[in-house]
Order: structure tokens, then C-alpha cells, then sequence
């Protein structure tokens, strides 16, 4: 019976080897543990394993106040509520991030399917997939998951 933890210890150290080298690149490095120390067993889930929040489900995808969005694990922002747009998918979704190097894209194969995935420039966070169904100009589609960002609303113009 002994065998069982060694496998299990095996595994584990396996997984661990995977991670570390998935933070290669970005220039906020921080160790699994104290990403989950700071972030909520959700946001862990999605930002640091790529898990996808339930569509309809989040804050933001019928969020249409003006405003940015911000990573939520690292604050870098991302994304205007200006090129935001109504997707049906029940995802926040946005044709285009606020400036060319906030997000990184790089390949995913989970699932049995190839898609662009999208990962916040600063962390490696995983937000969400592109696609390129969107509208114009860019015709993109970043698809994104609402526990991926922070909402921080425009102060009203006076
Ligand atoms: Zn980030």
C-alpha cells in the first residue's frame, strides 16, 4: 500500500515543475501559494488554473457603466467600458483592450479545442479567449471572465 502517496507525491511535483515554468515571461512573479493567499478560491480558480466562470454569471457581463476594467490580481488595466460590446455570450466581452501590451495571447488546447487564449501581460493571469467573430474596427472578440477583472466606474463628468 505504500505505493500510493509516492504516486501521488510524483503528481504533485509533476504539476508544480508545469506551473513554474508557465510564470516564465512575466514580470510579476509570485509563488501558487501566495497567489491563493491574495486572491478568492474563484478568482485562484480562473486566473491561475484558466477555469471559466458559468456564462450569465459574473459581474460584468450586463455591466454597461463607464469605467475601466482592471486585472484583479495584479490591477494593470485592461480594458475601457468604450469598446465593450453586447456578445449574447453572457461573458464580458470587448473588441479591443485599452493599449497594445496589457494582454498577452498564447494558445490553449484544453478541452479538444484550439483556442487563442488571452492572459494579462503583467501576471500571466488567465482572462478569458479571443476570437475573431468580433465587431469593427478590430473584428475581435476578447471574451472574457467577469472574476478575471476589477470594474472601477468613471468619476461623472462635471
Ligand atoms: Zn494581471
Amino acid at each position: 500500500m505504500k505505493f500510493i502517496p509516492v504516486l501521488l507525491l510524483l503528481a504533485l511535483v509533476a504539476c508544480g515543475q508545469q506551473k513554474d515554468k508557465k510564470q516564465e515571461g512575466f514580470p510579476l512573479k509570485k509563488t501558487e501559494a501566495e497567489w491563493k493567499k491574495q486572491l478568492t478560491p474563484e478568482q485562484y480558480h480562473v486566473l491561475r488554473e484558466k477555469g471559466t466562470e458559468t456564462a450569465f454569471t459574473g459581474k460584468y457581463w450586463d455591466n454597461h457603466e463607464a469605467g475601466i476594467y482592471y486585472c484583479a490580481a495584479c490591477n494593470q488595466e485592461l480594458f475601457g467600458s468604450e469598446t465593450k460590446f453586447e456578445s449574447g455570450t453572457g461573458w464580458p466581452s470587448f473588441y479591443q483592450p485599452v493599449r497594445e501590451g496589457v494582454v498577452a495571447v498564447g494558445t490553449d488546447t484544453s478541452y479538444g479545442m484550439v483556442r487563442d487564449e488571452v492572459v494579462c501581460s503583467q501576471c500571466g493571469g488567465h482572462l478569458g479567449h479571443v476570437f475573431d467573430d468580433g465587431p469593427k474596427p478590430t473584428g475581435l472578440r476578447y471574451c472574457l471572465n467577469s472574476v478575471s477583472l476589477k470594474f472601477e466606474k468613471k468619476p461623472a463628468k462635471k
